[in-house]
C-alpha cells in the first residue's frame, strides 16, 4: 500500500519510474475513503485538485510528487481553513498559500487534504473541534491527542504519507506520542508562521508529523527557511538535516531533568521511557541527571501567556470582516457579541475570557508581567542545562491516550498533560517525539513517546539521537 509508505521509500520508487505521483494520490485517497469515516482525521480533501498538481509535479524535485496533508489552520490557496471552528463558516477559502506551503510546493510537494484539530489549536485531544471527533487509530474508543490530532491519526492510521501540524504547547509532539508517529517542533522561527492562523504568536511553530525520523529530516530540509512575511522568522541558514541521520551517538550527552521524573507519570509510560534511556546508553550516549528548577511554573505560565495572546489574535473574528455573523443582533455591539459567542466553542471562549482578564488593567502586572518573568526563568533553566548536556530526554506526555470524553469536563487535568512539552515552547527550543514503546490498557497496546529536546537551532542533534534510537526498535 503506497499510503503506508515513507516519503523516502516513495521517492526511490518515483525516481525508478515504478510509480507515478498520481498513483500515490489515488492510493491515499482510497485509504481516506475507506477509513476516514471511522477515524475522522480529515475534514475535507480535494482529490481532483491534488491529481492535477500531481500530474504536473517535477519528480526530480526533492519532495516531487509526494502528497502531504495539512492541519486545518494552515492556509492553502483556494482550500478551506476552518481551524476546527464554526466561526469562519463553511464557505471560507484561504486567499493565499502560507509560507510553509510555498516552500512545500517549491520542493515539489503536493498539499492534499485538511486535517481535524482542536478549535484554534486549543486542546490536547481534538475533542474541542467543532467539526467532529477524531479517533486514535490504535483504539477507536480513545483520543488521538491534540491539537494536531487529525495529523497524527492520519499518519499513524496510514491515511497520509506525512502531515503538517502546529505546536504551541505540545500540539505536534503529544498527538505524535499518543498515536505512535514521529512529530517535531522546530526552533521557534525556523519555519514561517505566515499563513498559520495565530493562536499564541510567541509560541506557535509549524512542524511535520511523519512515519520515520528520516522523513522528518527530509521535510525540514525543505520547509525551513527565512520568510520576510513573518517578522519572527529567523534569517539563518538551513543545514542539511539528512546528514544527521545515520550518525552514531557515542559520547552524546543526554540530560534527564530530575523534575520530570517524579510521580504522576503513568507507570507504563515511565517504564517505556526508562527502557529507552537504557537503550540510548547502550548506544554510547552519556546519561546525566540535570535540573530544570522552574519546571513547576511552566503550565501556569503558559496558561497566562497563551490565552493573553489568543485573546488579542482572535479579536479579528468579529463577524464583520469575515466569518460567522449573527442575524439576531439589534445593534452593532450586540452583533459583535452574538457573532462571537455563537461562532466560538466553549474552550475558545474560556481562553478569551482568561486572556482578557490577565491583560486587564489592575491584573496586568500581577499575571501577565509575572508570567513573562517566569518565562525568562524557564528559558534560563534550559540555557544552564545545555552547558552540561547536548539533549534533554523525557516522556512526551505523562499519560497514554485517554478515552474519548474522559477529560472533557475537566480542563485543568487536561492542561496538566502538557507539563513536559510546554516549557519547550516557552523557551523556543526544538523538540521531537519518537515512539519508544507501548503500554497495555484494557488489552490494547497504546503508543508511548520519548521527547528529545535540543539547543536552539540544533535540530540536527535531535534528529541524530532520534534516528539512532529509532533504529534499535
Ligand atoms: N494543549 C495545549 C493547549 O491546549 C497546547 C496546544 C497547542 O500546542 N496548540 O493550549
Amino acid at each position: 500500500m503506497l499510503a503506508a509508505s515513507s516519503i523516502v521509500e516513495l521517492r526511490k520508487r518515483l525516481l525508478a519510474r515504478e510509480i507515478s505521483p498520481r498513483d500515490i494520490v489515488l492510493d491515499v485517497s482510497k485509504a481516506i475513503e475507506e477509513r476516514n469515516h471511522e477515524l475522522g482525521a480529515y475534514l475535507s480533501w480535494d482529490v481532483e485538485a491534488a491529481l492535477t498538481e500531481a500530474d504536473s509535479a517535477d519528480i526530480q524535485a526533492p519532495l516531487g510528487g509526494i502528497p502531504l496533508a495539512v492541519k486545518d489552520n494552515i492556509n492553502v490557496s483556494g482550500q478551506p481553513c476552518t481551524c476546527g471552528s464554526r466561526i469562519l463558516g463553511e464557505n471560507y477559502r484561504a486567499p493565499y498559500d502560507a509560507g510553509v506551503i510555498q516552500r512545500m510546493r517549491q520542493g515539489g510537494g503536493v498539499p492534499f487534504g485538511r486535517l481535524n484539530m482542536d478549535e484554534f489549536a486549543m486542546g490536547s485531544s481534538t475533542e474541542n473541534s467543532a467539526l467532529g471527533i477524531t479517533r486514535n487509530p490504535r483504539d477507536l474508543s480513545r483520543v488521538p491527542g491534540g491539537s494536531s490530532g487529525g495529523s497524527a491519526a492520519a499518519v499513524a492510521g496510514n491515511l497520509a504519507i506525512a502531515a503538517l501540524g502546529s505546536d504551541t504547547g505540545g500540539s505536534i509532539r503529544q498527538p505524535a506520542a499518543l498515536c505512535g508517529c514521529v512529530g517535531i517542533k522546530p526552533t521557534y522561527g525556523r519555519i514561517s508562521r505566515y499563513g498559520l492562523v495565530a493562536f499564541a504568536s510567541s509560541l506557535d511553530q509549524i512542524g511535520p508529523l511523519t512515519r520515520t525520523v528520516e522523513d522528518a529530516a527530509l521535510l525540514l530540509n525543505h520547509l525551513c527557511g527565512h520568510d520576510r512575511h513573518d517578522s519572527t522568522s529567523l534569517n539563518v541558514e538551513t543545514p542539511d538535516f539528512m546528514s544527521a541521520v545515520g550518525r552514531d551517538i557515542k559520547g552524546v550527552r543526554v540530560g534527564l531533568p530530575k523534575e520530570y521524573f517524579i510521580s504522576g507519570t503513568h507507570p507504563g509510560v515511565a517504564a517505556a521511557v526508562q527502557a529507552a534511556i537504557r537503550q540510548l546508553e547502550s548506544l554510547g550516549a552519556i546519561i546525566e541527571e540535570i535540573s530544570l528548577p522552574h519546571t513547576e511554573l511552566g503550565v501556569a505560565t503558559y496558561y497566562v501567556l497563551a490565552p493573553a495572546e489568543a485573546s488579542a489574535n482572535l479579536a479579528r473574528f468579529d463577524g464583520v470582516r469575515y466569518g460567522h455573523r449573527s442575524d439576531r443582533a439589534g445593534d452593532l455591539l450586540e452583533q459583535y457579541m452574538l457573532s462571537r459567542s455563537e461562532g466560538f466553542g466553549p474552550e475558545v471562549r474560556r481562553r478569551i475570557l482568561l486572556g482578557t482578564y490577565v491583560l486587564s488593567s489592575g491584573y496586568y502586572d500581577a499575571y501577565y508581567i509575572r508570567a513573562q518573568k517566569a518565562r525568562t526563568l524557564i528559558r534560563g533553566d534550559f540555557i544552564e542545562a545545555f552547558k552540561k548536556v547536548d539533549v534533554i530526554v523525557s516522556p512526551t506526555s505523562p499519560m497514554p491516550a485517554h478515552k474519548l470524553g474522559e477529560l472533557k469536563e475537566n480542563p485543568l487535568a487536561a492542561y496538566l498533560e502538557d507539563v513536559f512539552t510546554i516549557p519547550v515552547n516557552l523557551a523556543g527550543l526544538p523538540g521531537v517525539s519518537v515512539p519508544c514503546g507501548d503500554v497495555v490498557l484494557d488489552g490494547v497496546s497504546l503508543p508511548v513517546g520519548l521527547q528529545i529536546v535540543g539547543k536552539a537551532l540544533d535540530e540536527s542533534t535531535l534528529l541524530q539521537v532520534a534516528h539512532a534510537f529509532e533504529q534499535t526498535r
